[in-house]
């Protein structure tokens, strides 16, 4: 996991539990996601049937768990939680799926990250509300199903296009969660520093929103800071100079940047000339792994138009040159 307000810590995830809206009206943003999901909760409470399946997709800190969470307190029903990294064999799925009410949810965060064997497994249980259990080996081997309570899978991931095909097609809902505006999380950071019980101005929430890379969990977690550095420089309250001076002490640029985005764009244009280069090129000399670089730095810095991927690789664009003061180069003859 990389470091600075991108990759969650444990701090991280305790706060973002504590603060994490408890219904879809609190969900802030994401309007046309949350009234699909709207939509079907009614509709499932209506037809007294489980939700349908349903996949989130979209960069860390968006509010996948969010949904996820929320959808349970719609519906006055459970979620077991697990993820792909810890389900490496069919026998891992057991326990969860014993344990389902009828309409209950369960939760799998990374789902992309699922081996094959567990993939396959869980199909007749999705579709069919069924699981076949293999006993014994050999020309012993017999199988038994077992027949399941209806319930509905969240999948969550950060790489849609990492899905096998048959997975993503038993998820009858798909939705994507994009990044959010500077007014969405100005208005995120208002809501969580009252939960928090600190005063802050409209400025600084605005503050805190524009430098929270479009995410709420960073804008979450730069809130936490400016909080905590004001208890100990100030008398607690959150004023916008006070914000900026939080953030500029903990190195977050203005334009949103974290220290990472920074690097990147400092070894795409310093080291390889603004590109064309490869993303493994770039994360051998960052020393940073090529899926936490696609997945979670390379999202902003394309949406904001500081990179672009071409089919010759990764490329910086004027304004990434221009944030850096380098001259653009001119354009090479090939
Ligand atoms: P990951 O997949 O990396 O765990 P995620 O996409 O599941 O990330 P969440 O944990 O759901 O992200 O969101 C992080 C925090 O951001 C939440 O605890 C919550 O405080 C806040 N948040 C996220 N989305 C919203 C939203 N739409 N409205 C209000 N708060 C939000």
């Amino acid at each position: 996991k990389i470091i600075g307000p991108g990759g969650p810590s444990d701090d991280d995830r305790k706060r973002d539990a504590a603060l994490r809206p408890k219904l879809l009206r609190e969900v802030i943003g994401q309007k046309k996601v949350a009234e699909r999901l709207q939509i079907a909760v009614d509709a499932s409470r209506k037809l007294k049937e489980p939700l349908g399946h349903i996949l989130f997709d979209g960069p860390p800190g968006l509010g996948k768990t969010t949904f996820a969470t929320v959808l349970p307190n719609e519906l006055s029903t459970t979620i077991q939680m697990t993820s792909g990294p810890a389900l490496s064999k069919p026998a891992d799925m057991l326990p969860f799926l014993t344990n389902l009410e009828e309409g209950s949810i369960l939760f799998i965060d990374e789902i992309h990250r699922m081996p094959r064997v567990v993939e396959e497994f869980i199909y007749p249980a999705m579709e069919d509300f069924r699981i076949d259990i293999v006993l014994g080996e050999g020309v012993n081997a017999r199988t038994i199903s077992m027949t399941l309570k209806r319930f509905t899978l969240i999948g969550a991931t950060t790489r849609g296009g990492m899905l096998s095909g048959p997975m993503r097609d038993r998820f009858k809902m798909r939705e994507h969660l994009d990044y959010y505006t500077i007014g969405e999380l100005a208005q995120i950071v208002g809501i969580n520093a009252k939960k928090l019980n600190t005063p802050v101005s409209d400025g600084a929430c605005n503050e805190i929103a524009r430098r929270s890379r479009g995410t709420p969990r960073v804008a979450n977690s730069l809130l936490h800071w400016a909080r905590i550095y004001s208890a100990a420089r100030s008398d607690g309250t959150i004023s916008e100079p006070l914000a900026h001076e939080a953030l500029d002490v903990k190195e977050v640029d203005a334009d949103g940047l974290d220290k990472n985005d920074r690097r990147y764009l400092e070894v795409l244009i310093d080291v390889f000339s603004g590109g064309p280069t490869g993303v493994e090129a770039i994360g051998a000399t960052m020393n940073i792994s090529t899926d936490t670089l696609t997945d979670e730095i390379e999202p902003y810095l394309l949406r904001e138009q500081f990179l672009v991927r071409s089919p010759r690789g990764r490329m910086a664009t004027p304004k990434a040159f221009a944030l850096l003061q380098k001259p653009f180069p001119k354009p090479r003859p090939d």
